[in-house]
């Protein structure tokens, strides 16, 4: 289990400081200028990678910066520019590029507009850039450019959100922060908010940033310095009036001693989320886990029921986690059917709610909306922990970050007070946004996006082949072998959070504990690439009965092994799955003495067919690729050298030796995987991919 918030368990232990150094801040200005990057956007990137690295303040896509200044056009002729930070960068890694610049003076024209819609606002801005391949300006961008100061800062931080959330968040925050800050109510973020923060800071130009009510935080200033320094003196305010009288948490009477299993939970609950498309096939999530004592606390609670459904912390974190978590009921140990049947009950009431929320909502809204799926994004398990829910692992990276945050800040909210952010029509206008909703139906997944992907012997060859071919379509990777260091070298080359793990599938406690640790980490399996294995060679007549026994070992027990687990999970989603082995041209046509690797690939072979058979009730698939002649550590170039010369042939006419006279290729024989894999219509299938061999064909 990771643990997050290790760290900052407690805001009021690790309180700010400003991370601000000289030096550093010079490295950035003389990094930047042989990019031409001026001065005052170097210190902007600097000081805004700064506030990006403290989850406390931003997170995932959270917050924004801007500085004014002046740069030349292609004329040459100086042009007063406003650099703010585009949507699709992070603070905590943002380069010059991620703080386009937008010309300053006809944004500031667009105040004296009564109104402008959001769309009509982000055409303007990107009409106004100085470089047109840059991403869209914040769609705060107005409100940096109304204010008048050189540096601005806005972050979402989680302590000043503790203080707003709350029923008399206004009184607490004049009590706290005084005079020094204005104070503008809440309004969703875009022009009209842009206006009203102006107008309260003309009010009393002395303060030094604004608290925006259930939003976040404005700090501003004439040095990147100062701007920066400013947030950090103002959040450590808010963090000290948290330390005041507080109240901790009462934890829910009844809470099992002994919890199932994360390993038995995860499995059961991605079932019941996913998402019956009709056909057999399912919608499904990928799911991340965070535990702590922090996390414990919060879902343990006896108001639970209370404080996690009164909305997000701050209105952007809809987009990532939906208004409300699902609260699922206790899961004890050794009763996970009867839990099931409550976690089912406890998702089909959020559906409903969700749906009766969407048409309430859109009954009084302007324009008519289109309702997004109905599923939670976080999932609170009493007794256990939380998890994030996404469509990718990325994303339920990102849900559960969010969540983890969440529970900070309502903890916080809820010990010096009680925790209350914006109303329902404020959250439904925010995940129901225009420009959100245009984005509805573009950029369509990949084909296997969603998908839990197991390859063993996933180290090398056909199958670290296999796994890089799955992750190319979008599926996540959890990569077996022997050699850890290989496992986690093909992970890598998986790209995005695959896994590599450690697994001697001879070993049945080790294949228990690999799929354990996959579920753990992704929630479930969907297909399983059962593809390690070794050859052994011996006269059939003479062969030592113990060379026999270790091939079985690993080329027909191994895959039992590995498909049973398979089964056992995909059993507990009930969304059926996909196996596959990787056979072999001894399974169906016997090389002379290769009798001891071909016999348990021919009962592999029908092993498959067996799990076909047994389990197409269940909608598991199992199916076959017949591979020969693929370089791998089965045929190393070795042995390709000394069987070519026996032949007397040249290497590549050895490797060519079939009907087609072509190499045949890990990656070919990964193609066919994933075309399996895909072919929902398809199962008790071989595919033979060896370039043509007559002998070895199946019909
Ligand atoms: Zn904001």
């Amino acid at each position: 289990m990771r643990d997050p918030l290790a760290a900052k368990l407690n805001p009021v232990e690790v309180s700010m400081k400003s991370l601000w150094s000289d030096a550093d801040a010079e490295s950035y200005v003389a990094k930047y200028a042989p990019q031409g990057v001026n001065r005052d956007l170097a210190l902007r990137v600097y000081t805004t990678r700064l506030l990006g690295g403290d989850p406390r303040l931003v997170l995932h896509g959270g917050g924004n910066t801007s500085c004014k200044t002046t740069v030349d056009d292609l004329l040459g002729e100086a042009v007063e520019v406003l650099c703010v930070k585009g949507s699709g960068w992070d603070m905590g890694d943002i380069e010059p590029a991620g703080l386009p610049a937008v010309r300053l003076a006809p944004l500031l024209k667009l105040r004296k507009l009564e109104q402008l819609s959001d769309e009509d606002m982000v055409d303007f801005q990107r009409g106004n850039l100085m470089t047109s391949s840059s991403p869209n300006p914040s769609v705060e961008t107005l409100l940096h450019a109304f204010l008048p100061h050189k540096f601005i800062d806005h972050t979402h931080s989680t302590a000043v959100l503790s203080l707003t959330d709350q029923p008399d968040g206004d009184a607490i925050c004049r009590e706290v922060f005084g005079r020094k800050m204005g104070y503008v109510p809440y309004i969703m973020p875009g022009f009209a908010l842009a206006k009203k923060a102006a107008e309260v800071y003309e009010q009393d130009p002395s303060v030094e940033g604004l608290i925006l009510f259930k939003h976040g935080i404005f700090t501003f200033a004439e040095t990147a310095r100062d701007a920066y320094e400013r947030m950090i003196a103002h959040v450590t305010s808010a963090e000290q009036r948290l330390e005041k009288g507080r109240k901790t948490l009462v934890a829910a009477a009844g809470l099992p001693k002994a919890p199932a299993a994360l390993a038995e939970v995860a499995p059961v609950l991605r079932g019941l989320l996913a998402l019956d498309r009709g056909d057999g096939e399912f919608k499904r999530w990928v799911m991340d886990f965070r535990a702590s004592p922090a996390i414990r606390a919060y879902v343990d609670g006896a108001e639970l029921g209370r404080y996690s459904q009164q909305g997000v912390v701050t209105p952007d974190h809809t987009i990532r986690t939906k208004n409300w978590p699902v609260v699922l009921p206790a899961p004890e140990a050794g009763k996970i059917a009867p839990w099931a049947e409550a976690a089912k009950t406890a998702i089909a009431n959020f559906q409903a709610g969700y749906h009766a929320y969407f048409a309430r909502n859109n009954a009084r809204s302007a324009s008519k909306k289109t309702e997004l799926d109905p599923m939670p994004r976080v999932a609170l398990v009493p007794g256990l922990g939380l998890f994030g829910i996404g469509a990718s692992a990325k994303d339920a990276a990102i849900a559960a970050d969010i969540a983890v945050n969440t529970v900070e800040c309502i903890s916080d909210a809820e010990a010096i007070g009680s925790f209350q952010p914006v109303s329902e029509d404020h959250l439904f206008d925010l995940e129901y946004w225009s420009l959100e909703q245009a984005k509805l139906g573009k950029g369509g997944e990949k084909p296997l996006a969603r998908r839990i992907v197991v390859v063993t012997g996933g180290g090398s060859g056909i199958g670290a082949a296999t796994a890089k071919a799955f992750a190319r379509e979008g599926a996540e990777l959890a990569v077996l072998d022997r050699d850890l260091a290989a496992a986690q070298a093909t992970a890598k080359g998986c790209g995005g959070k695959a896994l590599g793990l450690a697994c001697d599938v001879t070993d049945a406690q080790a294949v228990r504990a690999a799929f354990d640790s996959v579920v753990e980490r992704f929630g479930g399996v969907d297909v399983v690439v059962s593809n390690a294995g070794a050859a052994w060679q011996g006269t059939v007549g003479e062969v030592d009965d113990a060379v026999l026994r270790q091939s079985f070992e690993l080329n027909f027990f191994a895959h039992q092994s590995v498909a049973q687990n398979a089964v056992r999970v995909m059993a507990a989603q009930g969304t059926g799955g996909v196996l596959l082995f990787n056979a072999s041209k001894q399974a169906v046509n016997p090389g002379k003495n290769f009798g001891p690797y071909g016999l348990p690939k021919a009962a592999c072979l029908f092993l498959m067919k067996q799990y076909a058979l047994d389990h197409g009730k269940d909608g598991i698939r199992s199916n076959a690729v017949n591979a020969d002649r693929i370089r791998s550590g089965l045929l190393t170039s070795d042995m390709i050298a000394s069987r070519s010369a026996a032949r007397g042939l040249t290497e590549k006419d050895y490797m060519g030796g079939n009907l087609l006279g072509r190499e045949v290729t890990a990656d070919d024989v990964a193609d066919a995987f994933v075309w399996l894999a895909k072919a929902s219509k398809v199962t008790a299938c071989t595919i033979t991919v060896d370039g043509g061999n007559i002998e070895a064909s199946l019909r």
